[in-house]
């Protein structure tokens, strides 16, 4: 990793605690309609929405939240009491006023590399919820650019470097899904690091294994310091 000069750090399950959150909201979303259908049915029908709508939402908080009320009324048959709805917006609300809890040495690796490289936070999910989550982490300070991506392809990320004037040799990404934070940059030239989080959103995982010259596994961020410094 000698010729580094941009760290691009994931946001959600890398940086700050964000995948129980949801996956809390969608235990009380299964509750709610356990008249109608077994938690683990409900659960399904979620994901089914969530994958059909993908391409139209985007990523992030606001999007759960529609793709919640459209498995109520498809669940229900279009029978579903208000207090459901209500219901169900509100566990949407309340994901949005999560505080931010930071991951493992999250500080102290940003404190350590600062001035080192330029720093880049490069993340999915709702413009203004994103930006919100930045703002209450107390970390904005240490980032040269923040990129909140509609999705995180192979071009996505070529457009991030082509704004960064970067060239991909000289691109680290760090984030704890394989599929968005590890693959397309690895195709494109860069380097990647994968951190595991304990829990990863289904449509984030693979069942592969990954081998690449670029490519670093480790399994705390704190890890990446003696390779960097
Ligand atoms: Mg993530």
């Amino acid at each position: 990793m000698k010729n580094i000069k941009v760290i691009a750090f994931d946001a959600d399950d890398t940086l700050w605690v964000n995948e129980p959150y949801f996956l809390e909201a969608e235990q009380k979303f299964c509750a709610l309609l356990e008249d109608y259908l077994p938690h683990h049915s409900v659960s399904q029908e979620l994901f089914k929405t969530e994958m059909q709508n993908l391409s139209l939402y985007g990523y992030g908080v606001k999007s759960f939240m529609l793709c919640m009320i459209e498995t109520v009324l498809r669940v229900t048959n279009n029978t579903a009491n208000p207090e459901i709805l209500h219901k169900t917006i509100q566990y949407g609300q309340e994901l949005l006023n999560k505080p931010i809890e930071l991951l493992d040495d999250v500080k102290e690796v940003l404190e350590a590399l600062k001035g080192k490289y330029r720093l880049v936070v490069a993340t999915k999910g709702d413009l203004l919820d994103q930006e919100r989550k930045l703002s209450k982490s107390g970390l904005a300070t240490y980032f040269h650019h923040i990129e909140i991506m509609s999705d995180k392809k192979e071009k996505d990320y070529e457009k991030l470097l082509k704004h960064l004037d970067c060239k991909p040799e000289h691109f680290l990404m760090l984030g704890n899904s394989l599929k968005s934070d590890v693959m397309p940059v690895l195709e494109i030239g860069g380097h990647a690091v994968h951190i595991p989080y304990h829990t990863t959103w289904a449509h984030e995982q693979i069942d592969h294994t990954l081998e690449h010259d670029n490519f670093y596994q480790v399994k705390a961020l704190a890890e990446i310091l003696p390779q960097l410094l």
